[in-house]
């Protein structure tokens, strides 16, 4: 089946008790035994299943085309259990523009408990090939990245991680199901923060693992650190993130579109340096971002205004109808000067501005972009 019906049809079933067609959240945390001590819905105790969680992990793991997935409580807690996964000594290769919290866990987290990571432009193969150790047992991609929209080869990553006996995975936070599939082209695992795109609606925290092998001895350590460490999503928030993805692949391609159309909008325009989105024919990986996201290009885009800095900031200060905030996947406009964000060792431009393109008329966001951008 396509997606659009798999993200409205998996997981879900009318309710035989009551005939209900919508699901509900089950808040129980706990479940009972029948008259011989076994358990006869599976379920336990929450913190190890859910019956809602355990829907979204099976409309998460259709959706990527996996074995299997684990829901966290937030794409951190997702994250930070992959690393967890491996041991002290172990050697990870990250992206050089790999996502703040990622970079943080690595090098603050996980550096004191033993395991070593490196950061290296991951759209270069030789680099990523060269960076190689006897004890390198993941690679880690972000593709499109952030906040450059940088593409890198997920199956030429894959092939590398395969002759070193390592792992691929890749955060496909801005990417979604929508635009590519990640175990298709040979990664091991999928990241996601389920905040984001498939969330929706800025209104949920949430984090998933979907494995291409849902027996790997990796994934089952995944598995015993989401249940044994307990960063689980509650019941509501695994039906908030059901109710949601229902509609994904119809707001990723709407906003996939309104992005293109800016993009469009501010190449041509002369108080705008450059555009960052796999969408132009000018940005560096476009003819591998056509083969690899058929989906299409996605709904973040940056752009450098002329001017440095207070240029950018007086842009980000003008817009009405986006929303100076950070984040991104919702149905609303954001808008966010990224360097700020990140801190004093940002390498991001100081003149660069990120946005998550929402659902809103593109007329209407191009309009406030000319008019922030006039002035
Ligand atoms: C937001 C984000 C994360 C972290 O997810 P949280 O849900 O905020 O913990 C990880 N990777 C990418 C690409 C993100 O955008």
């Amino acid at each position: 089946m396509k997606l659009e019906t798999l993200a409205i049809h998996v997981g879900r079933a009318i309710d035989t008790a009551t005939g209900a067609v919508a699901p509900s959240p089950i808040l129980s945390t706990t479940f009972a035994r029948d008259a011989h001590g076994d358990y006869p819905h599976g379920h336990i105790y929450s913190r190890s299943s859910n019956p809602g969680r355990a829907a979204l992990e099976t409309l998460l793991a259709a959706l990527e085309q996996g074995a299997a997935a684990a829901a966290f409580s937030s794409g951190s807690a997702a994250s930070l259990a992959v690393f967890q996964a491996l041991s002290p000594g172990d050697h990870v290769i990250a992206p050089d523009d790999v996502y703040h919290g990622t970079r943080t866990q690595l090098r603050e987290l996980l550096s004191r408990w033993g395991l070593t990571h490196s950061l290296v432009d991951l759209t270069d193969l030789g680099a990523v090939a060269a960076a190689v150790t006897s004890a390198t047992r993941m690679i880690w991609a972000e593709t499109p990245s952030n906040p450059l929209l940088k593409v890198s080869d997920i199956a030429g990553l894959a092939a590398i991680a395969r002759s070193a006996g390592a792992a691929l995975v890749v955060d496909s936070t801005f990417a979604t199901p929508v635009i590519q599939q990640p175990l298709q082209l040979g990664a091991d695992l999928v990241m996601h923060s389920t905040t984001k795109y498939l969330g929706g609606h800025s209104d949920v925290l949430g984090g998933a693992v979907i494995a291409r092998d849902a027996g790997s001895a990796l994934f089952t350590r995944i598995r015993d650190l989401q249940t044994k460490g307990g960063s689980v999503p509650s019941p509501f928030d695994c039906w908030l993130l059901q109710r949601s993805i229902a509609t994904l692949p119809l707001r990723v391609r709407a906003q996939t579109a309104n992005a293109q159309a800016i993009a469009e909008y501010l190449a041509a325009h002369p108080a705008v340096e450059v555009v960052h989105y796999p969408g132009l024919p000018s940005h560096a990986g476009h003819a591998l971002a056509r083969r690899q996201m058929p989906g299409g290009f996605g709904a973040m885009l940056s752009f450098q205004v002329r001017g440095g800095r207070e240029a950018a900031l007086a842009v980000a200060g003008k817009v009405a109808v986006f929303t100076r905030a950070t984040s991104l996947g919702g149905i609303e406009s954001l808008i966010e000067h990224r360097a700020s964000v990140e801190g004093p060792h940002t390498t991001t431009p100081q003149n660069l501005l990120r946005m998550s393109v929402g659902l809103e008329h593109a007329d209407d966001l191009i309009a406030d972009l000319g008019q922030a951008l006039r002035s």
